[in-house]
């Protein structure tokens, strides 16, 4: 599976799902591609950190179906979670930029599989 898949003009084509419980958290045309390094803690706890490269940006938090926000993390970051079942961190956002919510397109379900197959 690669985010070119699911990626048409540097927008976003597919729905993005919890890789949980399926809750639905972006519709197709919600969101832009994002190519920038950045750690995440992985969701498993004592699990490290993952460099993750390829994201979801959306400007504005309105734009997703459903998300939650962890209490902050370090740096003041906030980490994006699954509304519903509150796997997370699926992103992460940086309250000192406004307008960049991030998801990491490795760690989300697409349209509506039913597997999710982590990379
Ligand atoms: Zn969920």
């Amino acid at each position: 599976m690669t985010v070119e898949e699911h990626c048409k003009d540097n927008k976003l084509c597919s729905k993005i799902r919890c890789p949980m419980c399926s809750s639905l958290i972006l519709s197709p045309d919600s969101a832009t591609l994002h190519i920038e390094s950045i750690s995440l803690p992985k969701v498993r706890k004592d699990g490290g950190e993952e460099i993750i490269e390829s994201w979801w940006l959306v400007d504005d938090m309105f734009t997703f179906d459903n998300i939650g926000f962890s209490r902050s993390a370090s740096g003041g970051l906030k980490y994006l979670t699954c509304a519903d079942c509150e796997i997370g961190p699926l992103g992460v956002h940086d309250p000192k930029e406004p307008k960049k919510f991030i998801i990491a397109a490795s760690r989300v379900r697409y349209n509506d599989s039913a597997v999710f197959t982590p990379n």
